[in-house]
């Protein structure tokens, strides 16, 4: 990595911004990466080592974008490199069973406490998708509960009051979503009573509640005590299926999840981010009889080309194994909890108002004075500031996530150091914000 410039410039990132915007809608692949709510250019990432990225002008930065949340090991790791170019070398996609996908496949399932069968995909989205359609086949239902402000993928039937660059594009539901999502209830997270009311009205015709245990996609949102197990009290009573989205959470809070962290066991899990080790794969899995309703083994259909691809399952098996070793998530909790202590301590110092949810290695400064616990609760941030708050770190060599609505990562190649520096970025952040 080169040196970082004396002043803080983005003529490359404009420049290539402007080539973008006419070739790809909104000069991006993915909304959320265009600082749309945050105002800006989006920075162009030319490479990324450890905790750091580096852009096309060579400014370095400490990432606690994560990729959104798949590099709990940091950028580039040794391990997947080395693991990445010994099946590069023996081919990269073959449409036949590799030995590898067996592997991870008996990985998951070993970390998983409800996983018992498992497929493979290519992304979040693919695995929520097929888990919805795999519970309405097994169940002979058709409604979706779902939770205001979780995300689960831009699956057409849960784009209804989705987080993540929904909230943060303040977009009402997707246009082009037809008649699919009329079948999709969003009811308010940490609601007891809006879940037994939903279940008064529909219980025999729901399908499945899908949720993120732990929502990150509203910001990280934490359950509250009792919560997870209502949802598995009420689902089985009525025969639902319960769906935890962990497509953050899984690997990420413990090896199991955020199921094994709270003892709720769902009937289907969905995967993604850090099981691909940086690269795309996605995974839904569950119990037996409901997993081998899947074809070929059963009549659900759902099939991939690149599925189980070879590159990306050598990713994730070389990435789960360098987080297999004892102790990781008590390390990497204990660094964020060292940063968020430090982040709630630099606020309150200059003055500002702010809530931080934090849990594992996730967390969110949301800039609000009212707890954060679901989404409208969320929404009560003051998204102006938030965007100041992200410009100040970012001049000083901090990249957060472009959004209000998004959680911040820490990995295991944070070290303390990096920690310092950004509550250093953090002090002046928030005393500009306060004015003085
Ligand atoms: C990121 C995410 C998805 C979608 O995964 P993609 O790989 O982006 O399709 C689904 N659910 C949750 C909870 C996510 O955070």
């Amino acid at each position: 990595m080169k040196d970082k410039k004396a002043r803080f410039e983005t003529k490359k990132s404009e420049a290539l911004m402007a080539r973008a915007v006419g070739l790809m809608p909104g000069g991006v692949n993915s909304p959320v990466r265009a600082f749309r709510s945050v105002g800006g250019t989006p920075l162009f990432i030319a490479e990324g080592k450890g905790s750091r990225v580096v852009d096309a002008d060579n400014n370095i930065y400490i990432d606690y974008l994560g990729s959104w949340g798949p590099l709990i090991l940091g950028h580039s790791p040794a391990v997947v490199r080395a693991a990445l170019r010994r099946q590069i070398e023996r081919g990269t996609s073959f449409g036949a069973p590799t030995e590898n996908e067996v592997v991870l496949a008996e990985m998951i399932i070993d970390a998983v406490p409800s996983i018992e069968k498992v497929r493979l995909v290519n992304s979040g989205t693919e695995a929520t998708m097929s888990a919805v359609r795999l519970a309405r086949a097994f169940t002979g239902r058709n409604k979706i509960v779902k939770f205001d402000g979780c995300y689960h993928g831009h699956v057409d039937s849960l784009l209804v009051k989705a987080g993540s660059g929904v909230a943060t594009l303040g977009l009402p539901d997707s246009p082009g979503v037809a008649s699919d999502c009329v079948h999709t209830l969003s009811i308010p997270y940490n609601d007891e009573d809006a879940l037994i009311k939903v279940f008064e009205l529909h219980k025999s015709e729901i399908a499945a509640v899908i949720v993120e245990p732990i929502p990150g996609n509203m910001g990280a949102v934490l359950p509250a005590r009792g919560f997870l197990e209502q949802l598995r009290k009420i689902t089985k009573k009525h025969e639902t299926l319960l769906i935890f989205d962990e497509v953050i959470s899984g690997f990420r809070i413990s090896r199991g999840g955020a199921q094994e962290r709270f003892k709720v066991k769902p009937d289907l899990t969905c995967l993604g981010k850090v099981v691909g080790g940086g690269l795309p794969i996605g995974a839904y899995g569950g119990r037996k009889e409901i997993m081998k309703m899947v074809a070929p083994e059963g009549p659900v259909y759902q099939a991939g080309t690149l599925s189980g691809n070879p590159v990306a399952v050598t990713a994730g098996i070389a990435a789960l194994k360098a987080i297999a070793k004892p102790d990781v998530y008590g390390v990497l909790e204990e660094k964020t909890a060292l940063l968020v202590d430090g982040l709630r301590k630099a606020a309150s110092a200059a003055g500002v108002e702010v809530v931080i949810n934090s849990i594992g290695s996730m967390f969110t400064v949301f800039f609000t004075s009212s707890p954060v616990k679901d989404f409208q609760s969320a929404k009560t941030s003051d998204t102006a500031r938030y965007a100041n708050f992200f410009h100040a770190l970012l001049e000083k060599g901090v990249y957060f996530p472009p959004s209000q609505f998004e959680t911040c990562f820490v990995s295991l190649a944070h070290t303390k150091s990096d920690i310092s520096t950004t509550l250093k970025a953090a002090r002046t952040a928030f005393n500009m914000i306060a004015g003085h």
